[in-house]
């Protein structure tokens, strides 16, 4: 089935459940209903709330209503009539307002017993099409969205042309509730949030830092191996530099407000460009010195509204893996290859495959609206030119985006597909050809004269907190030994056991392995339980035998036995895996 077609099956559907709630509470006040990404919604005021528990009740009243749909019928209506129509519904008299603003028609559609205002898109025969459904959660909404507006009750749902169709989704949602990052962040103990601390800012425990710290310095001694030349810059700044930087009042919206500092405004950094052009302007630069690639684990502080704040995927802080390339015109080409090459190296060690997981859009310019575009043609389609011909020259494939680009140029983004199917732009290659003149970056090129490079603004796997979250739900929180935030943990048999367990540990400490030592006076088989749950890559089991041997008896998580394995030769294998980041 086409796009336009699933959407108004689901559509369609939204009414139905819209039909079905009036049947069982005639009181509500419905307000809307549309097809989103992976089903419908329909938002409304309830007498007295309703809870999850109610929503088989409504799919049943649902599936009586569609035996008695034939066709939607379709009439138009003045404003006075419709707001007769729904004299009790404030809601509905504001979306008529809007209507009439917008200079369009107000039309209601009905079918069976009832009728909703709406612009159109159903399916032809609702009976057919509407294959299976399922209501599958409640929400608060607010109205419009407005933290300031009274809160709705928004039911989920979703449909499909088949039963099958929807089994196999309703498999995937299943699935991915058991990865969601959220759930396992907690099980596994990896971060916390804390109401006092604030909304959207993450507290990373021991585990989740020892995972974070090595995934850090994974990305960092990569890039450093790469030509790029880490630096740290703070994550404040002066007012003066973003209003410099035409990121103030333009990209307001998303800052925080301004900290008064001995009379100057100082602003929480929602982006590190600023700083690491300041850094480049600290001195004059030759053309023998390009590219110069600065690169930073930049902390950043954008605004979230709290109703998008999602565990470490969607946060009010955040660290970007970023880095600014300051290159030659002629270096722009070379430069954005070498970028794409890091990012499918990174990739690739977490097993992500390009076309799979990921994949990349070229996002261009719509010219011709002046105000979101920066007005120069001929950068426009040289920068352009040059991701095109980077990404057809790699064979990378990849879809373009008219009006996808940034103010100051074309890039390319970097797509993930999280485990609900749902695809998101994690991060880009930008080609900039403003901040340059803005900043009035320049450097002396082989006849002696002043020239002005490009920027290449780029992220080799995006903000840290976002790709905790996808790995943790790549891997289900069980993390490759390399990642694991405990690599082995030591289970003496019995209390008298202990102290040589602890001795192991430190030795396995000593060489770089995170390790701990389970010497509660649990049963063993507790211990391998808990273990396994918190997924350990291996456990050293630790009894009379093991003792007398200077050995340990390692399982690995998923339950395979290696035997009795002297630590000395046990702990080489386990480094050499390690370091082939296995
Ligand atoms: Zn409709
Ligand atoms: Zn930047």
């Amino acid at each position: 089935m086409d796009a336009n077609k699933l959407q108004s099956l689901r559509h369609s559907t939204a009414h139905l459940l819209a039909a079905a709630v009036l049947h069982l509470y005639p009181k509500t006040k419905l307000t809307i209903g549309p097809a989103i990404e992976n089903g419908f919604y329909y938002d409304a005021a309830f007498e007295k709330p309703i809870s999850e528990d109610d929503l088989p009740q409504i799919e049943n009243e649902m599936k009586k209503v569609l035996k008695t749909w034939k066709g939607f019928t379709k009439r138009e209506v003045t404003e006075k009539e419709a707001k007769e129509i729904y004299k009790n519904n404030e809601y509905k008299k504001e979306l008529i307002d809007e209507i009439v603003k917008r200079g369009e028609k107000i039309t209601l559609y009905k079918i069976g017993d009832f009728e909703d205002l709406c612009r159109g898109g159903h399916s032809e025969n609702p009976q057919k099409d509407i294959g299976d459904f399922k209501l599958l959660s409640i929400a608060g909404a607010y109205w419009h969205g407005d933290e300031k507006n009274p809160m709705l009750t928004r039911i989920y749902g979703t449909a499909f042309p088949t039963k099958k169709e929807l089994d196999e989704y309703l498999e995937m949602l299943q699935e991915a509730k058991q990865r969601d990052h959220k759930k396992l962040g907690k099980e596994l103990d990896l971060f916390v949030f804390s109401e006092t601390v604030g909304k959207g800012l993450p507290l990373w425990t021991p585990k989740g830092s020892a995972v974070r710290r090595v995934l850090e310095r994974f990305i960092v001694d990569e890039e450093i191996k790469r030509g790029y030349l880490h630096v740290y810059t703070p994550d404040l700044a002066s007012l003066a530099l973003y209003e410099k930087s035409g990121h103030y009042p333009y990209y307001k919206e998303s800052m925080y407000a301004p900290i008064t500092i001995d009379d100057e405004q100082f602003m929480l950094r929602p982006m590190s460009c600023p700083h690491h052009f300041e850094l480049y302007l600290s001195r004059p630069h030759s053309y023998k010195e390009l590219p110069i690639r600065f690169a930073e684990l930049a902390k950043m502080y954008r605004y979230e509204q709290s109703g998008e704040l999602a565990g470490l995927q969607r946060v009010r802080a955040f660290t970007l893996a970023d880095a600014h390339i300051i290159a030659k015109v002629d270096q722009a080409e070379g430069e954005i290859n070498k970028v794409l090459d890091l990012i499918e190296f990174i990739a690739q060690t977490f097993g992500l495959e390009h076309g799979k997981e990921y994949h990349y859009r070229l996002s261009l310019g719509e010219r011709a609206e002046e105000k979101k575009y920066y007005k120069d043609d001929k950068s426009w389609d040289k920068a352009e030119a040059v991701l095109r011909k980077v990404l057809k020259n790699r064979k990378s494939h990849f879809v373009e985006a008219p009006g996808e680009a940034a103010f100051y140029g074309p890039k390319i983004d970097v797509q993930m597909k999280n485990v609900n199917g749902k695809e998101d732009t994690a991060f880009t290659v930008q080609y900039d050809f403003v901040m340059p003149k803005r900043f009035n970056l320049t450097y002396i090129n082989e006849k002696g004269e002043e020239e002005q490079p490009i920027v290449i603004h780029r992220s080799s796997i995006g903000a840290i907190e976002r790709v905790m979250a996808f790995l943790i739900e790549h891997y289900a929180g069980a993390f490759p030994l390399w990642l694991a935030p405990v690599q082995i943990v030591l289970l003496p048999i019995a209390d008298r056991h202990a102290e040589f367990a602890q001795e192991a540990a430190k030795e396995l400490r000593n060489a770089g392995i995170r390790v701990d030592a389970d010497i509660r006076s649990e049963r063993l088989q507790a211990k391998i339980r808990d273990a396994t749950l918190q997924k350990v890559p291996f456990m050293g089991i630790i009894g009379d035998k093991e003792i007398a041997e200077k050995a340990i008896s390692v399982r690995k998580r998923n339950g395979e036995d290696l035997g009795q394995l002297k630590i000395a030769p046990f702990l080489e294998q386990l480094l050499q895996d390690i370091d082939k980041k296995i």
